[in-house]
């Protein structure tokens, strides 16, 4: 099936006469003894929906978590102690954060690479135990060559996770690549209405998949169950919002870059971009991410404060276009201090035109 449907009907139960067609969020901590789960912090039948409806998504065993940075974390207990993890030098910060803190204690190595350039990528796996993959990285959009990546470090005997949160299972499945992970911060497109915290991993090996679920009950980091309730509630439009949000995106990059006060317009989705032609070959689409810049930071600031319908605010992935200037936040030095990133929601288009139009003409007063 297309993930569009599978994306509707997967994760809802048996459906016997009367059953409800959703299954409900259940708030237990204890179970009945003598059935199939004893105490809430090793399963909850809403995170089973939700981890069946992702599974099938990007088909492997997922397993939810508190947050997606949870989801990276418990990634990175797959690695024995000491062992290298290869990153991008521009994936989330947070990510970059939390690498930071296990090398620092001495649990991994890092090494962080221009994940664009495969060949120094590679290079540097040799010896790794785990590679991460940002395809789009964030906010800088470079696109990945990840099946020359995936079988470059297979042939290495290095495992592969994919963060799969900027493409989401409709433009993307990084498992049918050979990747061995997907990661999702769930909180971003999955559930799509900004309303939550949530994370995810999805192992191509179900023994992997058991595996992070037995260590999540010894860790802790559990999902709760009405967030997981809204996150499968919102992943059921996930097909409209990211179709939407990528089309809104491209009539929007267009315009951007025809705008002589625009400096450089970051969207793979357009012709000039660099990474256009290896995006088409990897994606189902461009996605609703885009970045673009301004000649300086003033002026960024001054467009983030003008926009009336856009919302000024650091997330992404939501129905609502969120923008923000991306060097304002912790570890993003390099970032170029006038780029704007922008998640494209699912408002009108001409609505989101005039109101850029306006920020612009403001921004430039
Ligand atoms: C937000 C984000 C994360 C972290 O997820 P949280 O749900 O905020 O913990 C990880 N990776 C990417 C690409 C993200 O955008």
């Amino acid at each position: 099936m297309n993930p569009r449907s599978i994306a509707v009907r997967a994760g809802r139960g048996a459906g016997r006469p009367g059953d409800p067609l959703n299954v409900p969020p259940v708030p237990a901590s204890a179970f009945h003894a003598g059935g199939a789960i004893d105490y809430a912090r090793e399963d909850n039948p809403t995170w089973q929906a939700f981890e069946e409806a992702l599974g099938a998504l990007e088909r492997g065993r997922a397993v939810a978590y508190a947050s997606g940075i949870a989801a990276v974390e418990a990634v990175m207990r797959l690695c024995p102690l000491g062992g290298v993890v290869v990153a991008p030098q521009d994936a989330y910060s947070g990510t970059r954060r939390l690498l930071g803190h296990l090398a620092r204690q001495g649990r991994v190595g890092v090494r962080l690479v221009d994940i664009t350039d495969t060949e120094q990528t590679l290079a540097a796996s040799d010896g790794a135990a785990l590679l991460l993959i940002e395809s789009p990285t964030n906010p800088m959009l470079g696109v990945a060559d990840v099946p020359v990546l995936v079988d470059g470090a297979r042939g290495l005997g290095v495992r592969v996770a994919v963060d799969n949160t900027f493409p989401t299972p409709m433009l993307a499945r990084p498992l049918d690549a050979g990747a061995d992970l997907v990661i999702h911060s769930v909180t971003k497109f999955l559930a799509g209405h900004s309303d939550l915290v949530l994370g995810a991993v999805v192992a191509r090996d179900p023994d992997v998949g058991a595996w992070l679920a037995d260590e999540r009950t010894s860790f802790g980091a559990v999902p709760g169950p009405f967030e997981t309730w809204l996150a499968l509630r919102g992943m059921r439009t996930l097909a409209l919002r990211v179709e939407r949000g990528q089309e809104n995106a491209l009539t929007l990059a267009h315009r951007l870059e025809a705008d002589p006060r625009v400096v450089r317009v970051r969207y793979p989705g357009l012709p000039t971009d660099p990474w256009h032609a290896r995006a088409r070959t990897q994606f189902d689409g461009p996605g609703a991410m885009l970045s673009f810049e301004l000649p300086d930071a003033d002026r960024a600031d001054r467009f983030c404060g003008a926009v009336r319908l856009a919302v000024h605010a650091t997330s992404l992935g939501g129905v609502e276009t969120m923008l923000e200037r991306r060097a304002r936040q912790w570890g993003e030095e390099a970032v170029p201090e006038g780029l704007i990133r922008v998640s494209v929601g699912c408002e009108d288009v001409e609505d989101l035109w005039a109101d850029f139009a306006a920020a612009l003409a403001e921004a430039a007063a």
